[in-house]
């Protein structure tokens, strides 16, 4: 338990909490970032090697502005660390006309006049010969795509901000926070600690954390696979981009193989079993779950061998609309929120630790937040 108050802390230092660390200890705020765990970990959302970033952006096309900025942050990050963080692979998007996915990304494409390539399945099948294109489908390939090492910006967002003179403050779970004259008192299992402004950044822990907002957030368990592969144009290094499908209601993503043996991961962005608690759960593989993705990669990645080389789970905090909650917190401005990233937020953990920096300093940011307001569902 500390006796000095902290001008600012973070409860949550996965993607997000260690993003807004780093960018509080930059501008000389004294902050720190308590954690249940040791982050990164695999106990959150943020853990299983890789995350898919790329900007145009089916799911709304306001998040374009916001992935601008965090595709610049994310390369001053490399800058400042002298790290590989983004590896540029570039992205295949498949999917029907009438579907969500490839509608999505050439309506934002063209709001934002990104570059996107659309290719007909034969010129599709001439360039990435290691898939197979349904021939009624429509194809995207966005070239500024690819992956960020998930893990390795978490440990970068957290050295950067320690040697700023940030507290990591692990292996300490937060029970409550509550308002304590002009500021915060946050009870947890070293004891409390005092604070002037608060920032909640915790993942699925955000169900206890935020539970005052009245959001129903939805935690979900999903699972990640690693396999063999036979043909080695799936290896990253033979050219092999990023690819996300959508086929009758479904959809599956994954990597190229980007360590030679490591296998190409994949996974399945639809369903996905729905827990009570994001702390106490099997992260064993799933029968099912695991026919599901060698049936894909049977239809649509054949040189996928059979053979399983890994598995993990990861959680998703889902909101109503499948937008993220950002913003200060309803009536006090002494509080921000980043929570229920809905399984596609960790290419913006650059730009919303950002965000909330602004936002608990200054009480505003310059980019356009209005459609993720926490308190949007309460309207
Ligand atoms: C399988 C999978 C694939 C994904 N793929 C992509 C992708 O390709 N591209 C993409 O952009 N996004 C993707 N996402 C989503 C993205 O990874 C998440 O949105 C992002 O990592 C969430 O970051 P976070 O900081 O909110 O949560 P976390 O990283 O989980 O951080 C929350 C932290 O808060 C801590 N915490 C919570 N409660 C407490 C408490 N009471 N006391 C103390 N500490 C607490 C936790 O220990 C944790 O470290 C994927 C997610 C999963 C699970």
């Amino acid at each position: 338990m500390t006796t000095a108050p902290y001008d600012v802390l973070i409860l949550g230092a996965g993607g997000v909490g260690s993003s807004a660390l780093y960018q509080l200890a930059q501008r000389g705020v004294r902050v720190a970032a308590i954690d249940r765990f040791q982050p990164p970990h695999i106990h959150g959302s943020s853990h299983g090697e890789t995350r898919i970033i790329r900007q145009a952006y089916f799911e709304h096309p306001s998040y374009v502005p916001l992935l601008q900025r965090s595709y610049e942050l994310w390369r001053e990050l490399e800058a400042a660390s002298d790290r590989s963080l983004y590896h540029e692979t570039g992205l295949l998007e498949i999917g029907p006309a009438d579907g969500v996915v490839l509608p999505g990304v050439v309506r934002a494409a063209e709001q934002f006049q990104l570059e996107i390539d659309r290719l007909t399945p034969a010129e599709a099948a001439g360039q990435f010969p290691q898939f197979v294109f349904p021939v009624d489908h429509w194809i995207v390939f966005e070239r500024r795509a690819g992956y960020l090492l998930v893990e390795d910006c978490v440990s970068t967002f957290l050295d950067l901000a320690q040697q700023h003179g940030a507290d990591l403050i692990a292996d300490t779970e937060v029970f409550a926070w509550r308002r304590d004259g002009n500021g915060f008192c946050v009870s947890t299992s070293r004891g409390e600690y005092r604070t002037a402004k608060l920032i909640l950044a915790g993942g699925a822990g955000a169900t206890q954390l935020c539970a005052e907002l009245k959001v129903p957030l939805r935690i979900l368990r999903k699972h990640l696979h690693w396999y063999a592969i036979d043909d080695a144009r799936l290896r990253e290094s033979d050219g092999c981009p990023c690819y996300f499908f959508e086929s009758a209601g479904s959809y599956f993503y994954g990597f190229p193989e980007i360590v030679a043996g490591g296998g190409l991961k994949g996974a399945e962005h639809s369903g996905g079993d729905e827990l009570k608690s994001p702390w106490d759960y099997d992260h064993a593989a799933d029968e099912i779950d695991q026919q599901r993705i060698e049936a894909f990669f049977g239809r649509s990645i054949p040189g996928v061998s059979r053979k399983s080389l890994r598995h993990e789970t990861c959680l998703y905090t889902v909101t109503p609309d499948e937008n993220f909650l950002l913003g200060l917190w309803p009536g006090e401005d002494r509080v921000a929120v980043a929570a229920g990233l809905s399984g596609h937020g960790f290419k913006f953990a650059a730009v919303l630790g950002e965000a909330l920096a602004d936002l608990i300093v200054t009480g505003q940011s310059l980019l356009p937040l209005e459609f993720l307001a926490p308190d949007r569902f309460a309207r």
